[in-house]
């Protein structure tokens, strides 16, 4: 076996062995629950997906949580609107013409 997860900087792509390896593994390791804290407490719950927790090309196990699909949800709208925030950042400030 060679390869793994080495020089995975695809953009946007899974590795070939995410859902038949890497997927089930972080399942397994982190025994099916939820790994998101709320406020400082674990989630817990069954979890059925797997996200990363930096870099979503960075497909090492240790870069990777289980999680249910209510915090995956929210991590993931939370993840757009930081990227959104961050476009808006960028450019000046323009007054809404609609503001009353
Ligand atoms: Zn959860």
């Amino acid at each position: 076996m060679s390869g793994g997860w080495a020089g995975s900087n695809r953009r946007h792509e899974l590795p070939a062995d995410w859902y038949t390896r890497i997927r089930p593994f972080v399942l397994q390791r982190d025994e099916h629950r939820c790994r998101n804290r709320i406020d400082g407490v674990v989630c817990g719950r069954p979890a059925n997906q797997v996200d990363h927790i930096g870099d979503r090309h960075d497909h090492r196990p240790e870069m990777l949580q289980a999680l249910c699909a209510d915090c995956h949800g929210i991590k993931s709208s939370a993840q757009g609107n930081a990227a959104r925030w961050a476009v808006r950042r960028q450019r000046p400030a323009e007054r809404h013409p609609g503001l009353i």
